[in-house]
């Protein structure tokens, strides 16, 4: 974790409360970062500016039940991906486009609430000593050609960034803006994004809200959940919408349709996932599009009492994970790196001791080094992205010190890393459908800030493409009868109150896949078994799934999909007969490159069922080419 040039003054202990009171801080959080700045005689001063509040969500316009909203281009989800997409599609002469989120529009994303550091290839680094450290992280399944193009055209995103003011400060004081991340020589994340008062990932999305608002012809529909894509004479027509406060819906006309709605989680404990419920999963897949990389979950560690991000890398300065016998158990399992190498194999050594009956884990901070550098990272896990704060607040109301004893830890799930497949335009296999952002899959592995690297290249990628593609697409035919059937069949749910309720099956479907013994640790029988009973959930549940009320109606809607995507989960994960990357079968431990270098693919069949291909990586088109002898 050593930035190039970091010395360590001094290797002492002390408690969180020490750490604080020494840098000046104390209960007193509410200055917490400019305290901290200030009074650390060894840390350079760096101005962070107070947070400003973002305001009211944006909206153009009511619109009446059973509207049809003409448009050439519709964006659905409005985080990095989607505001990329927006910018980028109006400067690209699109004169009509609508961009719709089932939350706040550019306020309520996942993105809004990251840390915000990412990739971007400076001038005189070589692209392929990035593309040497990257490709295997992914076990070499990676999308290369999209790597290649997102490295050769990052720059010039960091350059438009700028100019609409927006700067990569030093992470934490004494950091260059760059740090090497996960091991890498060459790889550097950006840190600290900064813009107008904000920082992390609320400045990049403030700053592109605040750019696509600057353009003209756009049309804004928030609060708007996108629950099905239309489709006429194999293209692209539309979408139908439902509004999740006045629950009226309406019909999206469009040439094209970019989805950027972010991952699936099935509302995993992992910070700020609620919103990821796989929505753009299932209405690609639905309307036909393949999905591929499906059977990659991807898990962290995750404190019991408060939320925090990165707390596999207290690994690094002596934080420990012990079992129930107070053993310092990851050496066993990670000989070199303990606690400091990759979350997966952590997940996996977390779940081998509690079913080995070692459990409760717990994390113990009380080793912590406060090296110098080691203070930077304890007050960038905790504090340094706004919603961090919140943590820094709640400990100190409790009074609940990390450091005086150990905790317990768990496992969260973060997301399914598969998403849609797309050529490298962002194309689906649908004329006039592009994917962004996270459900784009370019790559299977977890690299910190590739997520948004990818989100912001694709935003724009998918952008040009459609841009393109309106300019040679004739007229849309959307036949408005089968239309205004659709726009009613979204409604039809609402109102039922007898069945189960949204939540009592998505708990039903939590306990299934966050079962360690399915997701975690997979073998044959195991998987099976969870496959039907999803199965069972999709037969016997879903179809007596309530919807209340609005509220209610996009839970509906969410759960359907999350079931959905659990069960492609499944079949992707039992057809990979070996362990790679987050996938760990039991039955199939080791990676075999002989046989399996090859993507996933499920495509929604004719008779509704998932049908499953196995397409080779083309190695013969890609310069990274993956070791012989495994
Ligand atoms: C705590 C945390 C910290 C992170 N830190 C980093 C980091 O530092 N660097 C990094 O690279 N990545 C980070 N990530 C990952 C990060 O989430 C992604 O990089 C980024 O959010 C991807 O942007 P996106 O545009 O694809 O999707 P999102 O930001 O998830 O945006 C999707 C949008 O779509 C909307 N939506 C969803 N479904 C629908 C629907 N049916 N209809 C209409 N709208 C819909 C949602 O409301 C949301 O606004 C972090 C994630 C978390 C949870």
């Amino acid at each position: 974790m050593m930035g190039k040039g970091d010395v360590i003054v001094k290797e002492y202990k002390m408690t969180r409360r020490q750490f604080l009171k020494r840098t000046g801080m104390a209960a007193a959080a509410t200055a917490a970062t400019s305290a901290y700045l200030n009074t650390t005689e060894a840390l350079a001063s760096t101005e962070v500016p107070a947070p400003r509040p973002v305001g009211k969500y944006i909206q153009s316009e009511e619109w009446a039940d059973g509207a049809v909203i003409e448009t050439d281009l519709l964006i659905i989800g409005t985080g990095f991906a989607g505001l990329w997409a927006a910018i980028t599609a109006a400067d690209q002469g699109v004169k009509s486009i609508a961009v719709v989120d089932k939350g706040s529009i550019g306020n309520s994303s996942n993105a809004s609430m990251t840390g915000g550091g990412t990739f971007f290839l400076h001038p005189g680094e070589d692209k392929m000593d990035w593309m040497k450290e990257l490709v295997p992280i992914s076990d070499y399944l990676s999308r290369q050609d999209m790597w290649d193009d997102q490295l050769t055209t990052s720059y010039s995103r960091m350059e438009k960034l700028k100019s609409w003011g927006l700067e990569y400060k030093d992470m934490i004081p004494m950091v260059a803006p760059r740090v090497s991340i996960d091991g890498f020589k060459h790889v550097a994340l950006n840190g600290n994004p900064v813009w107008n008062g904000l920082t992390a990932g609320k400045a990049v999305t403030g700053m592109l809200r605040d750019q696509m608002q600057k353009r003209k012809g756009i049309r804004y529909f928030s609060k708007t959940m996108i629950t099905r894509l239309l489709k006429q004479d194999g293209k692209i027509a539309g979408a139908v919408g439902v509004h999740r406060v006045n629950g009226k819906a309406a019909v999206f006309k469009a040439k094209a349709v970019i989805i950027s709605t972010g991952q699936c989680s099935f509302r995993g404990q992992y910070a700020v996932t609620e919103i990821q419920t796989g929505d753009g999963y299932a209405l690609a897949y639905n309307a036909g599009a393949t999905m591929t990389n499906m059977e990659f979950l991807s898990f962290e560690t995750v404190p019991g009492v408060y939320g925090e991000e990165g707390a596999c890398l207290k690994g690094t300065f002596g934080c420990r994970l012990l079992n129930s016998e107070n053993r310092d158990f990851m050496w066993d399992y990670n000989p070199k790196d303990g606690l400091g190498g990759p979350a997966r194999i952590t997940t996996r050594a977390m779940a081998k001791e509690v079913r080995e009956g070692r459990g409760p884990i717990r994390m113990d901070q009380t080793t912590f080094t406060f090296t110098l550098l080691g203070q930077r990272i304890w007050r960038s896990m905790l504090i340094y992205t706004e919603w961090q704060k919140l943590n820094e607040y709640r400990l100190d109301d409790t009074g609940h010190d990390v450091t005086e004893k150990p905790e317990i830890f768990y496992v969260g799930s973060f997301g399914i890393i598969g998403a849609v497949k797309a050529d490298i335009g962002c194309g689906t296999t649908i004329p006039g459908l592009y994917v962004a952002g996270i459900t784009l899959s370019q790559d299977p592995g977890m690299i910190k800030g590739a997520e948004s690297a990818r989100a912001m290249w694709s935003g724009q990628k998918s952008a040009m493409s459609a841009a393109d593609y309106i300019s040679h697409a004739p007229d849309v035919k959307l036949d408005l009868d089968y239309a205004e059937a659709e726009r009613k069949a979204a409604l039809k749910p609402l109102g039922r109150t007898d069945g189960r309720t949204p939540n009592e099956i998505l708990f039903k479907l939590q306990e299934i896949i966050f079962d360690y013994n399915v997701s975690i640790l997979k073998n044959e029988s195991r998987l099976r078994d969870a496959l039907q009973k999803v199965i069972a959930i999709k037969e016997s549940d879903l179809p007596v799934m309530t919807a209340a009320d609005t509220h209610e109606l996009i839970k509906y809607y969410e759960t359907h999909n999350m079931v959905e995507c659990a069960e492609l989960y499944l079949r992707a994960s039992l057809e990979r007969r070996e362990t790679r990357e987050c996938h760990y079968r039991e039955d199939y431990p080791e990676t075999n490159n002989k046989e399996w270098l090859k993507w996933i693919n499920l495509t929604k069949g004719a008779d509704g069922q998932p049908v499953i291909a196995l397409e080779a990586v083309p190695f013969d088109q890609y310069p990274i080419k993956p070791p012989k002898e495994v």
